[in-house]
């Protein structure tokens, strides 16, 4: 049978598997312990000392991460949390798995990171009881997203957390690895290096390091590390590899109802190989980011990421936004312009206020978030991947030209 749509000659994605992380792989299926053991050790060990924080928590996910983080700092019902409306499902979600209330910020319409001058007005509004539909609430924290892989200015959010006393956990799903310095003089300092209580990184599929689904819990607090540590497994006082190891496999304390969140031995085998090739990944992924840079330069019709002074970018996505006045056709016709040339795109993403639940649970409207509602009908994410190819990248820049020539006003 024919499919019916031919896949993408140029995918949105593609993982870089090398062959050691093939063999490392088969060597954990060969070696009679699969889930979480001395692979998921050493992952950790070498995952902490990548970002530089004291402990890491190997999990099945950064949505995982994320709700472990949010549990173990003691979000309670109806409290509230400062949660960007540019992101994904996850960093809201936690909150609800809480009971708690995520109160949604405005972004800047360029590099896609939340506003803090929105966060300050939403913060206040929040605690006077000013926000359509909801009691003045008790804020308490703040999970910025670094977009697409360039940090939130760290001296802004430690500024604001400490005036308005929040605690900060990073959604670092896109931020492995990237870095954020005051100044040309300053040291670079690595997200996850003491960037927030806990940050939350992404292995799934299509981020910069892969386990196939994988996340990773960082913090520099032994006690928050230990409830993540407990809450991951069952709420179980001892892990079964641990208890293995020590020979008294059967006896477990059960101390708290807890979820079912560790990594398996077989994805941390994965983990460890990409996390070797974390920085050259990178690397790659800049090159080819720059070069689109380049070579896009002088199509009118489309605006380029912002290159921002003391980041080291992670470039885990390239959004480009569409200058709308100068085209015939809108973004999501663009985008199936691009298909039609084979090439696979995203968008990152349709904000949170605009999503039914939100909506519904919190009369979050349009309005609630500005700039996000214009900007995300503009913005498209081209392919972007370690392993893309010269004539790939040559594919997505020819395709973009002949859509904006097409259709120049
Ligand atoms: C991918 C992503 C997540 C979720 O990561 P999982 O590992 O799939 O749970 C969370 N936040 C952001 C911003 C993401 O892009």
């Amino acid at each position: 049978m024919r499919p019916l749509r031919m896949a993408p000659a140029v995918p949105f994605f593609r993982p870089s598997i090398a062959d050691a992380e093939v063999q490392a792989v088969v060597d954990v299926l060969q070696s009679g312990w699969l889930t979480s053991g001395p692979r998921v050790k050493q992952f950790e060990a070498d995952f902490a000392v990548f970002v530089g924080a004291k402990h890491a928590i190997a999990l099945n996910s950064a949505t995982a991460a994320l709700h472990l983080a949010v549990e173990a700092l003691g979000l309670a019902r109806g409290q509230a949390v400062l949660v960007p409306t540019m992101t994904f499902a996850s960093t809201a979600e936690v909150v609800r798995y809480m009971d708690a209330v995520p109160v949604l910020v405005d972004c800047h319409a360029d590099s896609f990171n939340l506003d803090f001058d929105d966060a300050e007005r939403k913060c206040t509004a929040a605690r006077d009881g000013r926000l359509p539909g909801l009691p003045p609430l008790e804020v308490v924290g703040m999970i910025p997203v670094h977009v697409g892989g360039v940090m939130v200015d760290l001296a802004a959010t430690r500024r604001f957390a400490e005036r308005h006393q929040l605690w900060v956990v990073d959604d670092a799903a896109h931020a492995l690895p990237a870095a954020w310095r005051r100044d040309a003089a300053a040291p670079w300092i690595r997200c996850g290096e003491g960037t927030a209580q806990v940050s939350c990184f992404s292995f799934y599929a299509n981020k910069t390091i892969t386990t196939g689904e994988g996340g990773m819990a960082v913090t520099d607090d032994s006690q928050l590390a230990e409830r993540m540590r407990i809450m991951a497994l069952h709420g179980l006082s001892r892990d079964a590899w641990e208890r293995y190891r020590t020979g008294s496999a059967w006896d477990y304390r059960i101390v708290a109802p807890g979820f079912k969140y560790n990594l398996t031995d077989i994805a941390a085998a994965l983990g460890i190989e990409q996390l070797k090739r974390a920085d050259e990944m990178r690397t790659a992924r800049e090159s080819l980011a720059l070069e689109y840079r380049d070579r896009l330069a002088d199509v009118d019709a489309i605006e380029l990421p912002p290159m921002v002074d003391h980041r080291q970018h992670a470039w885990h996505l390239f959004p480009v936004s569409l200058r709308l006045e100068q085209l015939t056709i809108g973004r999501d016709a663009f985008i199936e312009q691009l298909h039609a040339s084979g090439i696979g795109t995203s968008v990152h993403w349709r904000p949170l206020h605009l999503h039914p639940y939100y909506q519904d649970q919190f009369k979050w409207t349009a309005e609630s978030c500005p700039t996000a509602t214009r900007e995300w009908q503009r913005r498209v994410s081209l392919p972007l991947f370690p392993g893309m190819s010269a004539d790939e990248q040559h594919a997505v820049v020819a395709a973009v030209q002949s859509a904006c020539a097409r259709h120049q006003r």
